[in-house]
């Protein structure tokens, strides 16, 4: 018997028909004798749509935000009502939700009379959606005749309080987890669990960042010794690409940790880059398999790094992306720059996504979040204010519109002329590289790209990679 916790997605639990292919899911791997853990997401698009009644709360737009509620709620309405017969659990299960959806408007009442949403209210709001999924999906597989349970994982992972982007207080989260949720498996109880969403220890909702159900799943997968780490999702598995790019896309069979841990931390969606944290030491297989797709193997993620033919796996991009370049003759041999620089950049609250130096020194380039360059900007010259008025720096200039462009695959470290490849391959597509960077595991190579050139770029990276992955 093993233990098997399973994360569905968005769009996995966004349906009647989604919710059905769930319950099947689970109850195939219930008969087989395993115990499963169940970690879900919100209903697809209800974060969005919680998101955007808190911005209309904060503008006053009383009728704005009602209607988005009252859209969300008819939804789960009607999905209990599809999913479950005429029952006293049905009633149950519509006033619970119900109930929610009352507090909701109430948050946003506080927010509209305040017209301030802080942060601690704007994860309590987002928390909805996963609170009110996790419920319906128990319900669901109540009908399938499974002892489901749904569960607030508040209650279980413990967090800081940097609301939005929380992180895990391990040791107590690992203690809860053990002394409560554990021997309920014992118990023949397959319990649900709202994905994203964590508490501080005043019992403060907290949420882990988007699309961070992977990663709460992880954290679940990790302290309930799952044998087995299962992210159902709406594609067949990783991909050489993102399928929306190029449609050439072909399911990868085997991923190393390192390697998607780089494919996430560059822009593949379909795993959230902590993700694989908590798995990593213990050495959990993951696969990535699609919810409406079950026959399909997935992709297996696990500790080996196997040789492939092509070098290059895969393809990854991240788009408004901004670059900040700060140049100047003077600057060579001046020590400290580019630490300066970047610590001004966290101090203005950006997180640099890969960062680039020339050889002579003459300048230093890095990335940051689109909306975040003119802050960053501001914060650098600040900074740097004496070395400007001196002129050993000339400028600092952004470049907006450019995406990072990452090509992935262990088989580039100790491979010689991977760099080149890329770089006679962008030539023959026409697309300039504006600046390269490799990834300090050796196992991927990034470059700056003009957003016009993205998708020429990707298909020709993309090229490279499709070389050898079976049809
Ligand atoms: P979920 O709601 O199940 O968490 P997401 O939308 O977060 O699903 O992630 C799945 C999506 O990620 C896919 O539909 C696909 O469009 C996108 N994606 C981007 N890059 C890749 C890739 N390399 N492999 C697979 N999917 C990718
Ligand atoms: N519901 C959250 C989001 O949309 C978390 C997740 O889906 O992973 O970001
Ligand atoms: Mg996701």
């Amino acid at each position: 018997m093993k233990t098997i916790t399973m994360k569905f997605g968005g769009t996995s639990v966004g349906s009647v028909q989604a919710i059905t292919n769930v319950c099947q899911i689970v109850q195939e791997t219930t008969a087989q004798g395993h115990r499963v853990v169940v970690v879900v997401s919100a209903m697809s698009g209800v974060t969005d749509s919680l998101i955007q009644s808190i911005q209309l709360a904060v503008k006053g737009d009383k009728w704005g935000y009602l209607s988005i509620s009252q859209k969300m709620r008819d939804r789960h309405e009607e999905a209990i009502n599809d999913l479950l017969p005429p029952s006293a659990e049905r009633e149950a299960v519509l006033s619970a939700i119900n109930k929610l959806f009352d507090q909701h408007v109430e948050l946003c009442q506080a927010v509209c009379i305040l017209r301030e949403a802080t942060p601690r209210i704007e994860d309590a709001i987002v928390s909805f959606g996963e609170r009110l999924s996790s419920k319906i999906v128990a319900a669901a597989l109540r009908q399938h005749r499974i002892n489901a349970k749904p569960l607030d994982a508040a209650h279980y992972l413990l967090t800081d309080e940097s609301y939005q982007n929380a992180q895990p207080l391990w040791d107590e989260t690992q203690l809860r987890i053990e002394r409560h949720l554990l021997p309920m498996l014992d118990s023949d109880l397959i319990p649900v669990i709202t994905g994203f969403i964590g508490a501080t220890a005043d019992g403060a909702y907290t949420t882990l960042g988007r699309g961070g159900s992977d990663y709460s799943a992880a954290i679940f997968a990790a302290y309930l010794r799952s044998d087995e780490f299962i992210i159902w999702t709406d594609v067949d598995g990783v991909m050489t690409t993102d399928p929306r790019i190029d449609k050439r896309a072909r399911v990868l069979p085997y991923v190393s940790y390192q390697e998607v841990g780089e494919l996430a931390f560059y822009g593949a969606k379909v795993l959230h880059p902590k993700t694989i944290q908590p798995i990593i030491n213990l050495g959990i297989p993951i696969y990535v398999r699609n919810t409406f797709n079950p026959s399909h193997p997935g992709t297996l993620i696990g500790e080996e790094t196997q040789p492939s033919m092509t070098v290059i796996k895969a393809v990854t991009c991240i788009r408004n992306i901004s670059m900040l370049t700060i140049s100047g003759r003077g600057m060579l041999g001046v020590p400290g720059i580019a630490g300066r620089a970047f610590t001004a950049t966290a101090r203005a609250g950006a997180s640099i996504l890969m960062i680039s130096q020339s050889s002579s020194e003459q300048s230093v380039c890095f990335t940051v979040v689109g909306n975040q360059a003119e802050t960053v900007k501001q914060a650098v010259e600040d900074e740097l204010i004496v070395e400007i008025n001196r002129q050993n720096i000339e400028s600092v200039d952004v470049s907006a519109h450019v995406v990072i462009l990452t090509v992935v695959g262990a088989g580039m470290r100790g491979t010689p002329g991977v760099a080149g490849r890329v770089f006679t391959v962008m030539g023959e597509g026409g697309v300039n590289v504006l600046a390269i960077a490799q990834g300090s595991s050796e196992c991927s190579i990034s470059f700056v790209v003009d957003e016009a050139d993205m998708k020429r770029a990707v298909v020709a990276l993309h090229d490279l990679a499709l070389e050898a992955v079976p049809n």
